[in-house]
């Protein structure tokens, strides 16, 4: 999406290298609609473009940083990777983590509730208390136990809403049993509301 890709003309520009997941490079080649936002986010110019492309994991060594990517399909969008500074013990979730806030799910782009939840699971089981957790958006410096929060929030609110999409309830009438409202006013408080965030889960169970 372009608040994750709108620098990497200005970047490329210094010399750096742009890389990314190979679903993502093909997501940038072309005009993208994102249904949700009822938006089509233009084709960007070719230095915005990666260059380079990861498939599901490759770990690179920049100056004295070792740099572990792993791809976790199906969850953002297709194409999310996390990003683990080793020796820094940092780790870069992008778009699979909004801290303290509902997050997007953008399936016009193949992500998924569900991909989204195991992404967050393998992350969870790849960082300790000491690790310093960055998420795409919300407060930007986040740690182990607000992610493994973000977890249960995510797993509560899917439950819910599938086990009333499973008696057969329409959309308006699931967002009427407010199945996310003891989350709501926690991570009801930024783009995503608590009736945006039901019809995205609804959509994936
Ligand atoms: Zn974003």
């Amino acid at each position: 999406h372009f608040d994750h890709t709108d620098g990497n003309e200005w970047l490329n520009a210094e010399g750096a290298v742009i890389l990314a997941h190979e679903n993502t490079k093909k997501r940038l080649m072309t005009i993208q609609r994102v249904d949700d936002w009822d938006f089509e986010f233009p084709r960007p110019p070719l230095a915005a473009v990666p260059s380079e492309t990861v498939g599901d994991e490759t770990s690179l060594k920049l100056n004295k940083s070792t740099l572990m990517l792993k791809h976790h399909p199906n969850a953002h969008t297709d194409g999310d990777i996390s990003v683990t500074f080793r020796e820094a013990n940092i780790v870069h979730t992008g778009d699979l983590y909004w801290n303290g806030i509902y997050p997007f799910i953008d399936y016009s782009t193949g992500g998924g509730i569900d991909g989204k939840i195991r992404a967050v699971e393998e992350i969870l089981s790849r960082v300790t208390d000491e690790t310093i957790v960055i998420p795409g958006h919300g407060q930007p410096l986040s740690k182990k136990s607000e992610l493994s929060d973000y977890r249960k929030m995510l797993v509560d609110i899917r439950g819910n809403v599938a086990r009333l999409k499973a008696e057969g309830k329409p959309i308006d009438e699931v967002i009427a049993a407010k199945p996310t409202e003891q989350f709501d006013a926690k991570w009801g408080q930024f783009v995503i509301g608590p009736e945006f965030f039901t019809r995205l889960v609804y959509h994936g169970v």
